[in-house]
């Protein structure tokens, strides 16, 4: 019976199209209304929810009483499935655009063990939607792709044998937090003495993505790491203020003000006081200082440089030459630049970069800015870890000129 055998398979094909149609079209355009519940106490946890009205959730950073930014981080659990928009405000100082950048929101649905950048997609304007599957589904949604003390615990304890690195304990933060100091290298009068920093601003975990492959390569038994330890002892503090990494603080612009304005003579964080201390005993000749910049400002989406042109005297010399290794090692996805946007500061604010290059002795010290995620661009944890490593390259390959002696 051919007939009857081609109308069953026939049926059969309808049939396995309308199971996997259905799906499809119940994620899209008929996705029904679901409903979530909020929530965000754990470790980089923010978010303020204004209104939750089932398939619609009024949200915004938490700014716990500091000025205006864009950090936010939550977990949604469906209470029911469909689709739930989650709206920001549509303008308000300090974060343009409700706070999401040109990637959409960062995703995770493994409890934040693993992240992506979810794509603009579902983003419209200020607010974004995900369509839950199922009851009790829990998402994470983030503005970046979170980095927190447990990340640097991981990247410790996969480094725990390599004999070039010793973990210490800078200090105690105000909330009783120990400040990990990493060394790589041994100090001694014939190396000389390098800082690194990040996180002196809560938000900005991109570049702590980068740190990691810039310490990890520094520590390795490649050419490029076997060379820099010949030459330099580094010493790094990866979450500079720890309270607000962990409490998801916005940070930036935090008051009376915030980490990286601490360098004055009276410093007001344990932290940067022991950085101090610790520069006292090491020396530092050269400070790098890791950053994010903001979100969706359009100048904002290159990786920099900044600082002081001539603090040190050639700093905008040697910040030039490094940068151009950068470049020249960095894969085609990665953000433009490095660009060097060193100024002349006559009067600068007590940031980390100045207290460093007005030194005497200071080689370089700079702040390195890295987008969050720029269109097109790779900014994934693998990707940035990978632009580290160039960065650790490229500093071997820089021929460092001393400032000249009086
Ligand atoms: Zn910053």
């Amino acid at each position: 019976m051919p007939f009857g055998n081609r109308n069953l398979r026939m049926a059969h094909v309808v049939a396995i199209l309308i199971v996997v149609a259905l799906p499809l079209a119940k994620s899209h355009a008929e996705a029904t209304d679901g409903a979530a519940m909020i929530r965000s106490d754990f470790p980089g946890g923010n978010i303020s929810v204004v209104r939750n009205e089932g398939s619609l959730v009024h949200v915004s950073p938490d700014l716990r009483g500091d000025n205006p930014w864009f950090y936010w981080y939550f977990e949604a659990t469906a209470s029911k499935p469909g689709r739930v928009h989650f709206v920001f405000p549509e303008k308000v100082a300090g974060f343009k655009n409700g706070a999401i950048g040109f990637q959409g929101p960062a995703i995770s649905i493994d409890s934040g063990a693993t992240w992506k950048w979810m794509g603009a997609d579902n983003v419209d304007g200020s607010s974004f939607f995900f369509v839950f599957s199922e009851t009790n589904q829990r998402v994470r949604f983030a503005v970046t792709i979170p980095y927190v003390q447990h990340n640097l615990d991981e990247f410790l304890t996969k480094n725990v044998d390599n004999a070039h690195l010793k973990t210490s304990v800078l200090t105690k933060s105000r909330h009783g937090r120990d400040v990990k100091l990493l060394q790589i290298g041994k100090s001694s009068p014939e190396v000389k003495r390098v800082l690194v920093t990040a996180r002196h601003h809560a938000t900005e975990t991109i570049a702590s993505y980068v740190l990691e492959g810039f310490l990890q390569e520094a520590m390795s038994d490649r050419p490029a790491g076997e060379a820099f330890r010949k030459k330099y002892a580094m010493f790094a503090v990866p979450l500079v203020d720890k309270d607000g990494v962990e409490e998801g603080d916005q940070g930036k612009n935090r008051k009376p003000h915030d980490h990286n304005r601490d360098y004055g003579d009276e410093s007001i964080y344990p932290e940067i006081q022991a950085i101090k201390e610790l520069d006292k005993a090491q020396g530092f000749q050269f400070a790098l200082d890791f950053h994010c910049p903001t979100l969706v400002m359009q100048d904002h989406q290159v990786m920099y440089f900044v600082g002081a042109k001539v603090h040190p005297q050639y700093n905008f010399e040697n910040v030039t030459e490094f940068a151009s290794w950068i470049k020249k090692g960095l894969p085609n996805n990665a953000p433009y630049g490095p660009l060097v946007w060193l100024r002349d500061e006559v009067d600068p604010s007590p940031k980390n970069s100045s207290y460093f290059g007005f030194k005497d002795g200071a080689i370089m010290a700079v702040t390195l800015e890295i987008p969050f995620a720029p269109p097109g661009k790779a900014t994934d944890p693998a990707s940035c870890r990978r632009y580290g490593e160039v960065i650790l390259q490229a500093w071997v390959n820089t021929h460092f000129r001393e400032g000249d002696a009086d």
